[in-house]
């Protein structure tokens, strides 16, 4: 089976997980909604994430504001950097990221076996850093529009993706602020504040989760390139000198935090970066193998002390550690982790998806759709099933569906043939159904179906607490 991304909007849409943002004025391009499941999935893998950052010795937690004083984008780099190269086809009017059509041009040449013209195009493309440049890729390899099929380029202009807007009444220049970009600088400048207030000691982390906001040009990929979305960023605070064995630390736990949420190592790989910023000295990207190729879910990259020397030298303010033991002072180096929560929830969703042949009722086989969800993870994680809706079992199956979802998200369904649920059940990523049937009324046992394998084991109603404990905690 090869997963379309449209498989995975519809399914998407027609469960409740994503729907598109005022769908009823004709959506805003590059914004989504997360409906009744796809709130309950981003909130656990924020809450995993969350446990995996912050129940540990040395990782602190912050909830910084999404409005921050306009000169933190100063420091940050990002009013001047932030920028990518955009060009519009005069044609067409359709307008696109420079960088992004070349590559697109590159992958089409492979497919029809140009591999030394693509080698030489990709050769530039990662050595070009000015419109000029770009501009001048474009036109020398002679790239059409995809969509008009003309060479009748603009030439290239940068376009700043911070989207701006105004504190108090008046809209003038010097009240701009800027919605985040992204939120480790709401870390950064927090850096004194955590450190002092915690009483902590190098090395330590701070942990955050937030929204954050680019003005994407062209939003695409569903999930993955929108314009409003949430970040998961921990700023890993060390001596100069250990940043290369914290980035290989934080590499394999941020690799294995996927893996252990039940995504298949085979849809993973660790990407290193071709071009480093002047001020790195490593970063890796973990990608992801969605319907439409490999993209990054999350960056990890080690900075040296780059963002707090700039803040310290903008705000005025000092940025320094003073190691306790030596007196020594300096600035910390810094390893971030950076992963989206919107964009890794499609990742989740595209890695859990299958279609596989199901026995029936009758003895037949069906195709089932099934999302195989980490316990974790899963929306709902349990559904409970009265098989009739009579001789006392719904009252039955009421009785324990209220003892159990006191703990646990839990679904009642009694509508339709018993097989129908379940496949209800599977296609939103149930891990385990219980089903009351004529035999609970009189040995006070059920039915509890798992989700993958499809077995059924009996067991005393009155031990279900204790199992799902257990099977639902890890
Ligand atoms: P890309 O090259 O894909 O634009 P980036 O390198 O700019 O990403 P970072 O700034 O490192 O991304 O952001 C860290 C993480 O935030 C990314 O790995 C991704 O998961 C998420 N992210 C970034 N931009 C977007 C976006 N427009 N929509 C959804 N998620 C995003």
């Amino acid at each position: 089976m090869s997963l379309t991304l449209e498989t995975i909007i519809s399914l998407a849409k027609r469960r409740g997980f994503v729907f598109q943002s005022s769908e009823v004025y004709g959506g805003l391009n590059g914004c989504w909604d997360f409906g009744p499941l796809g709130v309950e999935l981003l909130r656990n893998i924020k809450e995993q994430w969350w446990r995996a950052m912050t129940l540990r010795d040395d990782i602190e937690g912050l909830d910084a504001a999404i409005l921050m004083h306009p000169r933190t984008w100063e420091a940050s780099g990002h009013v001047e950097q932030f920028a990518d190269p955009m060009i519009d086809n005069r044609t067409s009017k359709a307008r696109y990221r420079a960088d992004t059509l070349i590559e697109e041009f590159i992958e089409r040449l492979r497919a029809k076996g140009k591999h030394e013209q693509a080698d030489l195009l990709d050769q530039r493309l990662r050595t070009a850093q000015t419109a000029d440049d770009y501009y001048a890729i474009i036109i020398e390899a002679q790239i059409p529009d995809p969509v008009s099929g003309t060479r009748d380029w603009t030439p290239v202009r940068y376009f700043n993706l911070m989207f701006k807007t105004y504190v108090g009444p008046v809209e003038d220049s010097s009240n701009i602020v800027y919605l985040r970009p992204e939120t480790a600088q709401g870390i950064f400048v927090n850096f004194k504040n955590v450190l002092d207030s915690s009483r902590r000691k190098l090395p330590f982390g701070i942990a955050q989760i937030g929204k954050a906001f680019r003005n994407e040009i062209n939003t695409k990929y569903f999930l993955y390139r929108t314009r409003e979305f949430e970040q998961m960023e921990m700023q890993y605070f060390i001596r100069p000198g250990t940043e290369s064995e914290y980035f290989d630390y934080w590499r394999e736990q941020r690799f294995q935090w996927f893996l252990s949420l039940g995504m298949r190592e085979e849809m993973l790989r660790l990407k290193p970066h071709d071009k480093l910023a002047h001020y790195a000295t490593a970063a890796v990207d973990i990608e992801f193998k969605f319907p439409f190729g490999w993209g990054e879910i999350e960056g990890i990259h080690s900075r040296t002390d780059y963002d707090l020397r700039r803040h310290q030298e903008y705000s005025g303010k000092r940025f320094e550690y003073t190691d306790p033991f030596t007196g020594e002072k300096f600035i910390p180096y810094v390893i971030e982790t950076s992963v989206g929560a919107t964009r890794s929830l499609m990742a989740f969703l595209c890695g859990a998806y299958a279609e596989e042949e199901a026995p029936t009722a009758d003895g037949k086989t069906e195709v089932r759709t099934v999302l195989r969800f980490h316990p974790l993870l899963a929306p709902v994680k349990i559904a409970v099933l009265p098989l009739v809706n009579k001789e006392g079992m719904p009252e039955r199956a009421e009785a324990i569906y209220r003892d159990l979802q006191r703990r646990w998200k839990t679904q009642y369904d009694d509508s339709g043939a018993i097989g129908r649920r379940y496949r209800r059940q599977d296609e939103i990523g149930t891990p385990y159904c219980v089903t009351i049937d004529g035999q609970t009324l009189q040995d006070g046992t059920v039915t509890v179906r798992d989700r993958d394998s499809m077995l059924q084991q009996r067991l005393p109603a009155d031990r279900l607490i204790e199992y799902f404990s257990e099977v639902l905690s890890s």
